[in-house]
């Protein structure tokens, strides 16, 4: 029985292990954490539960397919409960705006902001859907491994005018700023700069369009713990606490990994969940391949970081929607500074998840279980010091929920906790503590985003948001896709 390891469990990496095992390969996923999901860590803390990182589950077809391909059911391990709206927009002038699958409302409410955009809307639904089809339906789980793989779809990213960003694309169709704020935001989810990013990204809004909004019934970590179950059903073997230091590499052939604490793990073949940068640089470090290749990583753009802040209330704020994106006074400018800025901008715009509107066992009865986050610049555009910076970020995002959002909220205060850029960095090994790895840009994307196998190593193997198509849950689900099958040939 041939046997490869696959190194981290993230949800690439939990979703490549599940279709190995399903198809007969003994597979071994090793992850450093005491706890799989990788971004999707779980907190437990004082009958408080926090999801660590993802929250809008979308394309639950993807989920399913993955469970169908190791002959399982998805609703035989996790619940997916609809999220309605999808989410709440609001902005600082008390405008508001409530996204979801709703034809009627969505046209009733873009008709309060500028009847204008109604029709415009209709056309740039038409145009996401068109992207969707050719984007993500097509070529989210194709690999790209040669060049003519890029020059064939050519033709197509010219005709949906691919070079444009995703802001320029919004704004053809679309008039209102606001309401431009409301349709570009979607590639800020996985990393990406709406001024920057290719418009390829607004097919994320066909795509939450076509499959709607979900959250798994005990929040993400149930379905890291749904995944972990199938995994370990099929035979699949989880050894947490284990840390890859190095890749092992004999005549153009990985053979084995060794982890920090001398454990040696054989494989035939090795695929890596891990950040791509570090995965060349560090595991790879010792050969003259993946020196060189993580030196060249290294010098990508990485997508920019973020400041994340769980806390638990003996209040539950039902006035807050499941997902709201709370807008700063800028937008454009804000984003720019995030991107590319060396220090902490002056303002923000924020992402408040409050699970228990559709759970709400995530906390004890009558208290509220949240988390907000903010975009800031990666350590390599502005190497802050966290353990400062930190704890005056908080209490800024404090003040200002306090002020706007969740009144009260000092005085309800049970628990909190912050993860910052620094943690990116060293407890999830991300390159520069980004949190989404390289910046989804054109120049950056498909053929040239680091191949879903390796192009020396013959049988070394990437999964993840380092590889493609992306970040984004249904992004690495579908990088496992993409990437198994190839290792399924290689190994047959
Ligand atoms: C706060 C936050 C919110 C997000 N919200 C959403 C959302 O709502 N919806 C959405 O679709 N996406 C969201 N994303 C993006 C999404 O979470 C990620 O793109 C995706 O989960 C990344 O998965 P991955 O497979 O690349 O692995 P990761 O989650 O990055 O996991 C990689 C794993 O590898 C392990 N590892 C690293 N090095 C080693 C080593 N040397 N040895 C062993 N193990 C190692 C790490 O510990 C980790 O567990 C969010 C991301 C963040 C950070």
């Amino acid at each position: 029985m041939k046997n490869t390891v696959v190194i981290g469990a993230g949800f690439g990496g939990l979703a490549l292990a599940i279709r190995l095992q399903a198809a007969g390969i003994q597979t071994t996923l090793l992850e450093q954490r005491d706890k799989p999901g990788g971004r999707a860590y779980v907190y437990h803390d004082q009958g408080f539960t926090f999801d660590a990182g993802p929250t809008v589950i979308t394309d639950p077809s993807a989920l399913e397919e993955l469970f169908v391909s190791a002959g399982k059911r998805l609703e035989d391990y996790v619940e997916l409960l609809p999220v309605d709206p999808f989410y709440r927009l609001c902005w600082e002038d008390g405008k508001r705006f409530d996204y979801n699958n709703n034809q009627a409302l969505l046209q009733q409410q873009i008709a309060d902001f500028n009847p204008a955009d109604v029709q415009g809307y209709a056309r740039f639904l038409d145009y996401s859907r068109a992207v969707f089809k050719e984007g993500y339906l097509r070529l989210g789980a194709t690999p790209f491994l040669q060049f003519s793989d890029m020059v064939k779809v050519s033709p197509q990213l010219m005709q949906l005018r691919a070079w444009e960003n995703v802001w320029q694309a919004v704004s053809r169709f679309i008039q209102d700023d606001h309401l431009r704020q409301a349709f570009s935001f979607h590639s800020l989810l996985v990393g990406g700069n709406p001024f920057a990013t290719s418009a390829i990204y607004t097919l994320i809004h066909a795509l939450e369009r076509e499959w709607g909004v979900w959250f798994p019934r005990g929040g993400t970590g149930a379905l890291v713990n749904g995944m972990v179950k199938l995994f370990t059903d099929l035979g699949g073997k989880l050894e947490l606490n284990t840390a890859v230091e190095r890749i092992e590499v004999n005549q153009q052939k990985v053979t084995q990994v060794m982890a920090r604490d001398g454990r040696i793990f054989a494989a035939d073949a090795v695929a890596s969940n891990a950040d791509v940068v570090n995965t060349y640089k560090k595991l790879l470090g010792h050969d003259p391949h993946g020196k060189t290749k993580g030196e060249k990583l290294a010098g990508k753009r990485m997508s920019n970081s973020l400041f994340v802040l769980y806390f638990g209330l003996n209040a539950p704020h039902p006035q807050l929607a499941h997902h709201t994106i709370c807008f700063g006074p800028r937008y454009k400018e804000l984003v720019q500074e995030i991107f590319n800025g060396s220090t902490l901008p002056d303002d923000f715009s924020l992402y408040l998840h409050s699970p228990c509107a559709t759970d709400p066992s995530l906390a004890p009865p009558g208290c509220g279980a949240f988390y907000v986050l903010t975009p800031v610049p990666h350590l390599g555009n502005a190497p802050l010091d966290w353990r400062v910076e930190g704890p005056a970020l908080r209490e800024r995002i404090f003040d200002y929920l306090e002020r706007r959002y969740m009144p009260n909220l000092r005085q309800q205060l049970v628990t909190h906790r912050i993860f910052t850029p620094d943690d990116f960095q060293h407890t999830l090994g991300a390159h520069l503590g980004s949190a989404f790895s390289l910046e989804p840009l054109l120049t950056q994307s498909a053929w040239f985003r680091p191949h879903n196998r390796d192009e020396h190593l013959q049988n070394l193997y990437l999964v993840g948001a380092g590889t493609h198509p992306g970040a984004g849950i249904p992004g690495v689900i579908g990088s496992a896709k993409a990437t198994a099958r190839l290792m399924l040939e290689d190994l047959a």
